[in-house]
């Protein structure tokens, strides 16, 4: 993910400041070489870093930090603010009647994000259609039109006409009813001629209130030319930045946004129509510093919660946060895991959880529940009477004994299954310690 590891070694020159109460001009050194060395691994424009650190270092020790204010939460708070304002708001995309063009070369995730889109705007209750224009890679009417079907959104295309911008037409024409109409252009290779004559004629037919440039994490210093040139030829509002659940570095989609002076509308994570998040600026750099995102992670729990279609047995995950964990919730977790992600990268998400905090503390196991692991929990919980679901710490070695032979699991495995719902459990109860820490602390002053 983007800038990643600049969150584990900025806050490992952060903590350095821990119960200094003024800085020095060598302390802000320090932290920006820090934040330097990582956006410019991260691909980041050099350019661009230098007026970043610039910034830090200028307001670091120019700023009077507030009265009690302890040097790392001034300087973190500073980081924290130039970040935001680096990276600015995301894309602005009213709930309404709009039309929106996809702009990008081949390969970068239009097709895929289209129909993404389309499935986030679906599930805020809007109508969505996507209009597929691309006649210039084989498959792209194919894929674009599975991918349609799999979020359940209404598809326009037409494999036996070459004539993109009559597509397009059509197209709107077509599907006139929908509240929001994406349109998916050709990519190429490279940004040749014919490409830019070809994307400058659909923008001109449909009209879009904002294009989106899409773009691949891994992309690097080329990003910057080529958001120029789609910038010069159809206007671009805002950024897709595809692929970040890939090991990508992402910094020159930020070049991007700096160079069409625009902002990140959506981050695509994974190959499915689900796979899609919203830009939220402030979120992602609290993950970026450790701080924790917590918004994204509820989000993404009651998301899982609602497809695995268990939002009526009554388990709101902010119980869970709260603390009380019984065997059941560790049940729901495990079934909401597959289509959440690993709950070590979910714990990333919690406030002092991720690399460097708590998760750090833990044995190397301790959300580590596989596949073939979770299969054997679940057999033993099916074994399991109700009070002891719910209340674990009630099972003695006669119960052991006898959930072991009504799952036919040996002895070791059950207790292995209450081990690791204590670890869980002790974990989701430092969490709530770790709510009231650095961010929230930050955030009011
Ligand atoms: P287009 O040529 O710009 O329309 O690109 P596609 O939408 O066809 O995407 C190219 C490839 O990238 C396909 O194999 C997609 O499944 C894949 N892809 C797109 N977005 C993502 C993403 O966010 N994560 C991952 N892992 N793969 C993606």
């Amino acid at each position: 993910m983007v800038l990643d590891d600049l969150g584990s070694s900025l806050r490992g020159t952060l903590d350095k400041l821990r119960g200094k109460s003024r800085i020095s001009e060598e302390d802000v050194e320090e932290v920006v070489k820090e934040i330097q060395r990582s956006l410019l691994q991260a691909d980041v424009d050099v350019s661009l870093v230098m007026e970043l650190s610039d910034n830090i270092k200028q307001r670091a020790l120019e700023e009077e930090p507030p009265s009690g204010t302890p040097a790392r939460d001034f300087v973190l708070r500073i980081v924290y603010e130039e970040l935001v304002d680096l990276i600015g708001d995301s894309t602005e995309l009213p709930l309404e009647e709009q039309t929106i063009m996809l702009a990008g070369l081949q390969g970068s995730g239009k097709t895929t994000s289209a129909a993404k889109m389309a499935w986030w705007f679906s599930k805020k209750g809007l109508r969505p259609a996507v209009i597929q224009t691309d006649t210039f890679r084989p498959g792209a009417y194919d894929q674009a039109k599975q991918m349609a079907e799999r979020a359940e959104v209404e598809f326009y295309g037409d494999p036996d006409n070459d004539d993109p911008v009559d597509i397009a037409r059509k197209g709107l024409e077509a599907t006139e009813d929908a509240d929001v109409h994406i349109v998916d252009t050709a990519g190429r290779h490279a940004l040749e001629d014919d490409l830019i004559d070809e994307i400058e004629e659909i923008e001109a037919t449909v009209d879009p209130d904002i294009s989106l440039l899409v773009l691949d994490a891994a992309i690097g210093q080329g990003a910057k030319e080529q958001a120029q040139q789609f910038d010069e030829s159809v206007g671009i509002g805002g950024v897709v930045i595809t692929k970040l659940d890939g090991t990508a570095k992402g910094g020159g989609a930020l070049t991007a946004v700096n160079e069409t002076d625009s902002s990140i509308a959506f981050l695509g994570t994974g190959e499915e129509v689900q796979d899609i998040e919203r830009f939220e600026p402030e979120g992602f750099i609290s993950r970026l510093l450790g701080m924790g995102d917590l918004g994204s992670l509820v989000e993404r729990v009651e998301r899982a919660m609602e497809e695995t279609q268990e939002e009526e047995e009554d388990w709101d995950p902010e119980d869970m946060l709260q603390g009380q964990f019984t065997l059941k919730d560790m049940k729901k977790q495990m079934d909401a895991m597959n289509r959440m992600g690993p709950l070590d990268q979910v714990m990333d998400m919690i406030p002092g959880f991720g690399g460097g905090g708590l998760k750090d503390q833990l044995p190397d196991d301790a959300m580590d529940v596989t596949q073939e692991r979770m299969r054997s929990f679940e057999v033993i919980m099916d074994s399991m009477t109700d009070q002891e679901m719910e209340n674990p710490r009630s099972v003695g070695q006669s119960q052991v004994e006898r959930i072991s032979r009504g799952s036919g699991q040996p002895e070791e495995k059950i207790r292995e299954l209450l081990q690791q719902h204590k670890m869980m459990e002790q974990t989701l109860k430092q969490f709530q310690g770790g709510m009231d820490g650095d961010m929230q602390r930050m955030m009011k002053k």
